[in-house]
């Protein structure tokens, strides 16, 4: 290995080993060393600030997180064929979370394998396998949930499968406008012979550029007028980030099924999916699911210490106390910049917004691209998403701190004027 340049040596290294499926990020990716808290220090010994991942909710090598793992794995660690106090005291702790007609929980490894179950309990519940999905929409990767994921890159939807856009974030009557949209596709589902059987929404709209808390009762009306069932996907919103326990909350209406993932054991993979008791019932007694590695004791011990942050309400406040100083800030950045940008925010799950104030998609694009890389280089990682990646993500742990949170911010505004004055200077 090259001593002065481990992370080269790594990187070197990697493309001979790993499947090309890879994609890094960065043009020169980040090599870990350590995490610790929302700090992650490369192969050179630099401390980055990590205001990008949402997995490690109670920070990097969480020492609560870490000790119950440990001890854990010295008292046992089966599968759900045999009984285990501890993981049906966790479902249960879980459940109570959720309102009253989520009475089961299904555990999975990974936010694809609780979408592609809640598709089978769906498609069996209502004996109709259309699925209407957003335009942009990432639900995951097996084959079934990437036929339902239009913004996998060289994928197509499945037949039974419609995708949707967005009404404009600001429209005053966005909710109509999306029932409307709903509409329109189970009729199209309908003419195919794949009429509805879900509506599969991720609370956070994610992918699609993020979208902010907002009702859509008028649309989960026309969702089960159509004969579907809403499917939440909590993956990304789930556990606090939003400011309440489940991003639905936010949007004023009650799903048939949910699913989680990501933050769910701060790393280690565990997923699920609830819902109403006879909706698993039924489906249990024709078919099976097991999955050998869901459910485990090891995963539900971490689980179970993100779970009693969750219920203290350290989570949801640090969501709603910290996304609101972050919206401040970055905004008195905007506003004190040449640059327009759009901030659009859920609790601590922000979105900038380039694609404003008359520029094209296309300069909005490597706008934000280039904000990412010189973000990176002040070491601040963030990352884009969006309809065609106008959108800065900021989705930061959530035990971030006032003091982290005021160093992305002024980060940000510094990235913000050096592109300025960049820009001013090749005008000259
Ligand atoms: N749903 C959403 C909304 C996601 O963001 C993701 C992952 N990015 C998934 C599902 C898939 O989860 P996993 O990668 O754990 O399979």
């Amino acid at each position: 290995a090259d001593e002065a340049a481990p992370a080269i040596a790594v990187a070197k290294d990697r493309s001979r080993v790993l499947g090309g499926t890879y994609r890094t990020f960065y043009s020169e990716p980040l090599t870990v060393a350590s995490a610790r808290g929302c700090t992650i220090t490369d192969a050179n010994g630099e401390d980055y600030l990590d205001a990008y991942n949402n997995v490690p909710v109670l920070g990097h090598s969480s020492p609560a997180v870490r000790s119950a793992v440990s001890a854990e794995l010295g008292r046992a660690n089966s599968h759900t064929r045999y009984l285990d106090a501890r993981v049906i005291d966790y479902a249960r702790r879980l459940i109570d979370r959720f309102p009253a007609h989520f009475e089961s929980v299904v555990f999975a490894c990974s936010g694809s394998e609780a979408n592609d179950l809640a598709l089978r309990l769906a498609a069996h519940a209502t004996g109709r396998d259309g699925v209407i999905v957003t335009r942009h929409a990432y639900h995951g990767t097996t084959s079934a949930v990437a036929a339902i994921s239009p913004s996998l890159v060289g994928t197509e939807v499945g037949e039974h499968v419609e995708p949707i856009d967005l009404p404009a974030w600001d429209a005053a009557d966005f909710d109509d406008l999306l029932a409307e949209a709903i509409a329109g596709a189970a009729r199209r589902l309908e003419v195919r012979g794949h009429p509805l059987g879900a509506f599969i929404l991720d609370s956070t709209v994610t992918s699609d550029g993020i979208l902010e808390p907002r009702s859509l009762a008028a649309t989960a009306g026309a969702v089960r007028s159509h004969g579907g069932l809403w499917i939440a996907d909590e993956v990304q919103s789930g556990f606090g980030r939003t400011g309440a326990d489940w991003g639905f909350q936010r949007l004023d209406l009650i799903p048939d099924l949910v699913t989680l993932g990501k933050p769910m054991g701060n790393g280690l993979p565990i997923s699920a999916v609830l819902g109403p008791r006879e909706i698993f019932d039924d489906f249990g007694a024709e078919q099976r699911y097991f999955n050998t590695f869901a459910g485990t004791a090891v995963p539900v011990a971490a689980a179970e210490v993100v779970l009693t942050a969750l219920e203290s309400g350290d989570l949801v406040a640090r969501a709603q106390e910290g996304g609101r100083l972050l919206e401040n800030l970055l905004i008195d950045a905007i506003e004190s910049s040449a640059t327009p940008a759009l901030v659009r925010r859920n609790g601590l799950m922000v979105g900038i917004d380039f694609e404003t104030g008359g520029i094209t998609t296309e300069s909005a694009v490597e706008r934000a691209k280039e904000m990412v890389e010189r973000l990176y280089a002040e070491r601040i990682l963030v990352s884009t998403t969006g309809r065609a990646g106008t959108v800065l993500k900021i989705r930061p742990p959530l035990v971030i701190t006032d003091d982290e949170l005021r160093e992305l911010a002024s980060g940000f505004a510094r990235v913000l004027a050096r592109g300025e004055a960049e820009a001013a200077h090749a005008g000259e």
